[in-house]
């Protein structure tokens, strides 16, 4: 029998397809061995008895497994109890091999979820044609599946990255490219203009003819400003009435100010909404690259600033930013200069956020975050200095203090008795990439007599963008150390599933952007459902970050999330409090 129209084994990647036979009589399983090899279609491995069975099925995740039912230690019934409840074997398709047609036995074994069954003494051609009518059906099945995914995937990136008013990019899909075009201006030593735009007295327009009739003005003003841009330049609605426009580097193109001249001019002629003609004006901020700052958050920033001067100014006008607009930059500064004395001072300290599992309501774990009290400002939020110690070498002194002050917390709460929980530590991109980082980790545990399997470092996407492989094998050497891996903020940066398929993260962290409100607001609930259902297809946890309300919480354990975190069940509290918590059993209501 030829089965050279088989299709392409999915576990293996190659043209043969694997199949384990566990049959603890060496004359049987000789046999099959010898007609799977003799057919040229497959890679056949043998096991003696049921637990080797399991531990090769677990190893080598063969295509399909052909299993006996009667033998000693470990029979049949107990090779598929185990593969099935272990998610990496769980999907493998299963022969049973049976001496006696006992119909009793093999409903049994069916009902334990096996696919077919043989009864033996069968022929060569009723063993290939079992092995490939099952085969064929799980490929149809594992195709269905990936376009699903693939489906799923494309529904979620059009969420995260348009704006459904007026199909334009978002401020996060315009972040992405504005990235990537400073990386080639750079590269090209050339300059590249952000403008960020708003419309003149919106709110009033609004308040007076309906918020209907503001949508539709804005997918007006949309479509009209594609018009005045060039090809490669991109349109983008960030928020309410505002818009903001990336002009590619490039010869022959009109620059910033001629731009603006065009955008204000077009907003000259009157927008006709529902009929009627309504006429608007404009404002427009301009920064330029490299000159006005080298990445994208900081040229948004500062258009934003030469924005408001314009409107200040009476609107219906573009500005250019100049350093003379930023009043903050000062007490950044100030701010840096302390940061560097903190440390020494002790002026830092570790904050426990719970993290609470939804079906049984328990503490699981916790998020260390750091705080700065400062003897004269007071807390000093990391959102203001994060950004701040990021753009220098002290981001990595901070992170190191985190990891080992939350190790060695962990160390004293386990000598206590207390309930184990684990301690999510967050990471900046800097530290990750640091030479030997996975050893650092390791030694400042071993430092602190922590059990690794209570860490978990918290990464961003941001992180995963370049040197793919050598990330992954960092992190393949933090887990198989038992560390936990989960990805902060997701769906703020990239959100690419590839990183997802190909990273070994543990948990998905969905960022409070998308939680909030995710009762009334049914974007944020799309986003927030697919992003969970495509985690749990790819066999990862989801935890929910900043739940505020009970109506948040409501709807999360409608989509089957698996964790959360936030002020609806606890601020981020100092170690003590912490601890008071997991003595007294504190619970989410379930
Ligand atoms: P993150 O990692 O997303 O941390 C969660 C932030 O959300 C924390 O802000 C937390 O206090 C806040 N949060 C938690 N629940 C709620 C809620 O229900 N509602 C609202 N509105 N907020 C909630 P925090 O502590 O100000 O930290 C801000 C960011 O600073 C963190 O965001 C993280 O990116 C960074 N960060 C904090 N600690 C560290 C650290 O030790 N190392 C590094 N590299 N970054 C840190
Ligand atoms: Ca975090
Ligand atoms: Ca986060």
């Amino acid at each position: 029998m030829q089965f050279s129209n088989l299709p392409q084994s999915p576990q293996s990647q190659s043209l043969m397809f694997k199949i384990l036979v566990i049959e603890d009589e060496a004359l049987v399983r000789a046999n099959i061995l010898e007609i799977l090899d003799s057919s040229g279609d497959f890679d056949a491995l043998g096991a003696e008895n049921g637990l080797i069975g399991v531990r090769l099925a677990r190893e080598h995740r063969p295509d399909l497994i052909v299993c006996d039912i009667m033998m000693p230690e470990l029979d049949g019934y107990g090779v598929l109890d185990a593969l099935r409840a272990d998610p990496a074997t769980a999907a493998i398709p299963f022969i049973f091999l049976t001496a006696k047609a006992d119909q009793g036995d093999l409903r049994f074994g069916m009902n334990l979820g096996a696919d077919d069954y043989l009864t033996k003494p069968f022929r060569r051609s009723e063993l290939l044609l079992a092995i490939s009518t099952r085969l064929e059906k799980q490929t149809a099945l594992a195709n269905r599946y990936s376009i699903k995914l693939k489906q799923a995937e494309e529904r979620l990136n059009y969420l995260l990255h348009y704006d459904s008013l007026t199909n334009l990019p978002n401020l996060q899909l315009l972040r992405n490219r504005l990235g990537e075009l400073i990386a080639q201006a750079s590269r090209h030593q050339q300059s590249l203009s952000v403008l960020s735009l708003d419309l003149d007295r919106f709110n009033r327009l609004n308040q007076t003819f309906g918020y209907q009739v503001g949508d539709q003005l804005l997918k007006a003003v949309a479509d009209r400003l594609g018009l005045c841009v060039a090809l490669g330049d991109t349109v983008a609605r960030l928020r309410a009435d505002q818009f903001a426009i990336v002009l590619a580097p490039g010869q022959h193109k009109p620059d910033a100010a001629e731009t603006c001249t065009i955008v204000l001019n077009a907003f000259c002629q009157p927008f006709v909404v529902s009929g009627c003609e309504v006429f608007v004006t404009a404002s427009i901020g301009i920064s330029v690259y490299p000159h006005d700052g080298g990445d994208a958050d900081t040229l948004l920033q500062n258009a934003d600033l030469a924005l408001s001067q314009a409107r200040q100014l009476g609107g219906n006008q573009y500005q250019f930013y100049t350093p003379q607009m930023n009043g903050v930059v000062s007490r950044m500064r100030m701010r840096s200069a302390s940061l560097r004395q903190a440390l020494q001072r002790c002026e830092f300290q570790v904050y426990y956020q719970p993290q609470v599992n939804l079906q049984s309501g328990e503490i699981v774990g916790a998020e260390a975050l750091v705080r700065w009290l400062h003897p004269e400002w007071g807390f000093v939020s990391p959102a203001e200095f994060i950004p701040l110690a990021e753009q220098t070498d002290l981001i990595l002194l901070i992170d190191q203090w985190m990891l080992q002050t939350a190790c060695t917390q962990i160390a004293a709460w386990n000598r206590a008795g207390l309930p184990p929980v684990r301690i999510a530590v967050n990471l900046s991109g800097r530290q990750f990439q640091q030479p030997n980082f996975s050893e650092t980790v390791l030694h400042i545990l071993l430092g602190a007599g922590a059990d690794s399997q209570y860490l978990e470092l918290e990464l961003t996407e941001r992180i995963f963008i370049q040197t793919v492989q050598e990330n992954v094998e960092i992190l393949k050497s933090l887990k198989s150390h038992n560390i936990q891996i989960s990805l902060d903020d997701f769906g703020t940066g990239y959100s690419s599933f590839k990183y997802l398929k190909s990273f070994p993260f543990d948990t998905i962290k969905i960022d409070m952007c998308f939680v909030r409100n995710i009762d009334r607001d049914s974007k944020n609930a799309a986003i927030t459902r697919a992003i969970i259902q495509m985690a749990h297809s790819l066999n990862l946890k989801v935890i929910a970050e900043g739940v505020e309300t009970e109506a948040e919480l409501a709807v999360l354990r409608q989509y089957g999330c698996d964790a959360m975190q936030g002020y609806l069940f606890s601020r981020p509290v100092p170690a003590a409090e912490f601890e008071r918590m997991l003595r007294e059993g504190k619970c989410l209501p379930v």
